[in-house]
């Protein structure tokens, strides 16, 4: 029987083990979510810090522009507090260094004209605390800087790396197996038979499953062999938390992979779902194993990839939530199935997200034209443009 959608979704959702915890090199954790509060080693900036290249002097000093000043010195960064000994002096600084005891205010080379041992101030004015990072003034010693479930990005690895951060505790990555199955199916560089295809699934689910950040994954390739599927899945159901199976879920003679995987005792949690592409999906469970079975035609497979398989992946990862993106219809698009339809289309216009056509899920070529899929709802059969539905990406940011 078939299940809808948001059920399979559900199914999924409720399958996922626990988000694991690792801690991991700080130069590894971008795109990782935080599994604790990261609280601020010191008061940041630790100390006065100087933001100009230029002189400090004691405020109380300043009698107006013309003023010569003797030099005293030179407070540079990297070296311990400078003092200012005599209150009539100035000293000249360098940005990143600590304020000067004994002084109060920073003024830049811009405003003052410097002469052998000396400089002549060409300012109006001074302020107290001018040019300078008060100690603590970002943040205090102690205080929470991010949350634990906050997504690590370059903010965040900023953070970490000047709190003395150098391994971090965040959730750990699933370990991912991509299997595709097909005794049609050749490798790339193989030598082809006219009957013959080459596969381009491993690469293309690879590719998806690198996008959002997961590259722990190891690629193999099966014949519809009964005896050698039920090989290479022990393999992998031991090295893996997920599994993706590319092809051989269908109706077919040679659609093996249900009967292989029940004779393992992957527990089967769905058969069928009310989608188009993608009906015969197939879903399941060994112990914390998650097991995908994706129909082989392309689009099926990266359709129900970036519809069920990466949102899984990012909770199972600590996602709280993982976002979902919204397009505007830009047509009319009217469904005679009762399905859920996954419709491949192009956004770059102005007047909203509109179908790209092509020959159904084997026609990947098709897909070169579009940016995404919306996701229309099996409830509904004309849809008007203005309206706005799920919207999932072919290809992340960075690709754009
Ligand atoms: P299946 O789900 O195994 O019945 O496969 C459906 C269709 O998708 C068949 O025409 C296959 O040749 C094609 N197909 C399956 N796996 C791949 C793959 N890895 N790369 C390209 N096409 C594939
Ligand atoms: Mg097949």
């Amino acid at each position: 029987m078939l299940i809808s959608v948001s059920k399979a979704e559900k199914l999924i959702y409720e399958a996922l083990p626990v988000p694991k915890l690792t801690a991991i090199p700080l130069v590894e954790a971008n795109d990782t979510v935080l599994a604790a509060d990261i609280k601020s080693e010191r008061d940041y900036p630790p100390f006065d810090r100087i933001t100009k290249d230029g002189i400090a002097i004691a405020s109380a000093s300043f009698t107006g522009k013309e003023q010569h000043m003797d030099l005293s010195g030179y407070a540079q960064a990297g070296k311990p507090q400078a003092v200012l000994k005599d209150g009539g002096t100035a000293i000249e600084v360098a940005t990143g260094a600590p304020l000067p005891q004994g002084t109060d205010a920073v003024i830049p080379y811009e405003e003052i004209e410097k002469q052998a041992g000396s400089v002549v101030l060409n300012t109006q004015r001074v302020r107290v605390g001018q040019h300078i990072h008060p100690q603590a003034s970002d943040c205090k010693e102690g205080t929470v800087l991010i949350k634990k479930g906050a997504i690590i990005g370059s903010p965040e690895i900023a953070i970490l790396g000047s709190n003395g951060i150098h391994t971090v505790s965040v959730y750990a990555k699933p370990r991912i197996a991509i299997i595709t199955t097909g005794d049609e199916l050749v490798a790339t560089d193989a030598k082809i038979e006219p009957h013959q295809l080459r596969r381009s699934n491993d690469v293309m689910l690879l590719a998806a499953l690198q996008g959002h950040g997961f590259s722990n994954v190891l690629c193999s390739h099966v014949p519809d062999d009964a005896a050698q599927l039920h090989a290479e899945f022990v393999k992998v159901l031991k090295v893996s938390d997920v599994v993706l199976i590319s092809g051989g879920v269908s109706k077919g003679i040679y659609d093996l992979i249900p009967d292989v995987l029940k004779k393992l005792a992957v527990k089967n949690i769905f058969h069928g779902v009310c989608q188009r592409p993608g009906k015969p999906m197939w879903f399941g469970k060994k112990k914390s194993a998650l097991v995908f079975g994706l129909p082989g035609n392309p689009v099926s497979a990266l359709t129900c990839t970036l519809r069920y398989v990466v949102p899984a992946l990012k909770k199972m990862s600590g996602y709280v939530e993982p976002l979902k993106d919204y397009k505007t219809l830009g047509e009319a698009v009217d469904v005679n199935v009762p399905f859920t339809v996954f419709l491949p289309v192009k956004t770059k216009l102005d007047n909203g997200a509109v179908s790209v056509p092509n020959n159904g899920s084997g026609d990947f070529t098709s897909l070169v034209d579009s940016s995404g899929f919306i996701e229309l709802p099996s409830e509904t059969h004309h849809f008007y443009a203005g309206e706005r539905y799920p919207f999932f990406p072919w290809r992340t940011p960075c690709q754009l």
